[in-house]
């Protein structure tokens, strides 16, 4: 596809584990301005091209481009500056900080980063102004002076959603956002990604089928590794080898 189509493609990508394929020649074309979820059973190979996306693992075969770039030998710190960040991987809020503190910390953290991005009109005051709008915008605000160690798990993740959004991201990569999450919890965030991805793009890794059916444009499974079906929930999940993935094991 064309850059302006897919802000994310993989060609090929693998990656062996002394000579176990734990990801196989998986071609994953990522559409701008769409959520796109990565299903299937436990040991598909989701984290693992998770952790290829993001730097954290090298592959073995195949390329992997952004915004039409190839951008395969780029290190994890060089693709966060390019808008590509990960959330919920490791908790990335600090608890003896409180809601604000965190979300200046991340601010701050982007600043030291990027500062020739940065107009000197956009100075500390304006890191403090844009920490409460984040901080609104999560719906975080009466919690404000709070310890992020005293919130609620749901509150501590609409804080993380705040900490990575200071990040300016581009493509955000989630990593199972409703795990551990209960039933008020899940639709809050569900709410959140659903804003959140207003003119971004949203790559997840999600087990919750619900969440997945309700927020996805775009789904891929895979399984032992490789793409078992692509397309629209309905699609997907009419697919007779996507439901003995999933029953048949
Ligand atoms: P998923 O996230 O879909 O559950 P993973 O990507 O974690 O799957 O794992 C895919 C397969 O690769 C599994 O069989 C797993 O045991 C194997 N694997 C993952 N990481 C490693 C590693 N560091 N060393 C050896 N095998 C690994």
């Amino acid at each position: 596809g064309a850059p302006a189509d897919y802000i994310l493609e993989t060609r090929g990508l693998t990656r062996e584990f002394g000579g176990f394929m734990a990801v196989r020649d998986v071609d994953l074309r990522v559409r701008r301005h769409t959520i796109h979820a990565l299903i299937g059973p436990n040991g598909a190979g989701k984290t693992t091209v998770f952790n290829l996306l993001t730097k954290f693992l090298t592959p073995s075969g195949g390329t992997i481009s952004y915004n039409g770039r190839d951008v395969t030998t780029v290190g994890p710190a060089a693709m966060a500056r390019l808008g590509m960040v990960r959330s919920f991987q490791i908790s990335s809020v600090f608890a003896n900080l409180t809601v604000i503190e965190n979300v200046r910390v991340a601010l701050q953290q982007k600043l030291g980063t990027s500062l020739h991005f940065w107009r000197p009109k956009r100075s500390l005051y304006s890191l403090h102004a844009r920490a409460d709008e984040l901080i609104e915008w999560v719906g975080l605000e009466t919690y404000r002076d709070v310890l992020a160690g005293d919130l609620s798990y749901g509150r501590r993740r609409a804080l993380e959603f705040a900490t990575t959004l200071a990040l300016e991201p581009e493509l955000l990569l989630l990593d199972e956002p409703m795990a551990g999450l209960g039933h008020e919890d899940i639709a809050r965030i569900a709410d959140l990604i659903r804003r959140v991805s207003q003119g971004r793009t949203v790559l997840m890794v999600e087990h919750n089928l619900d969440v997945v059916s309700n927020l996805s444009d775009r789904i891929t499974v895979l399984t032992r590794g490789s793409i078992l079906a692509e397309g629209g929930y309905a699609e997907v999940s009419q697919n007779p080898a996507v439901r003995e993935a999933y029953i048949g094991g």
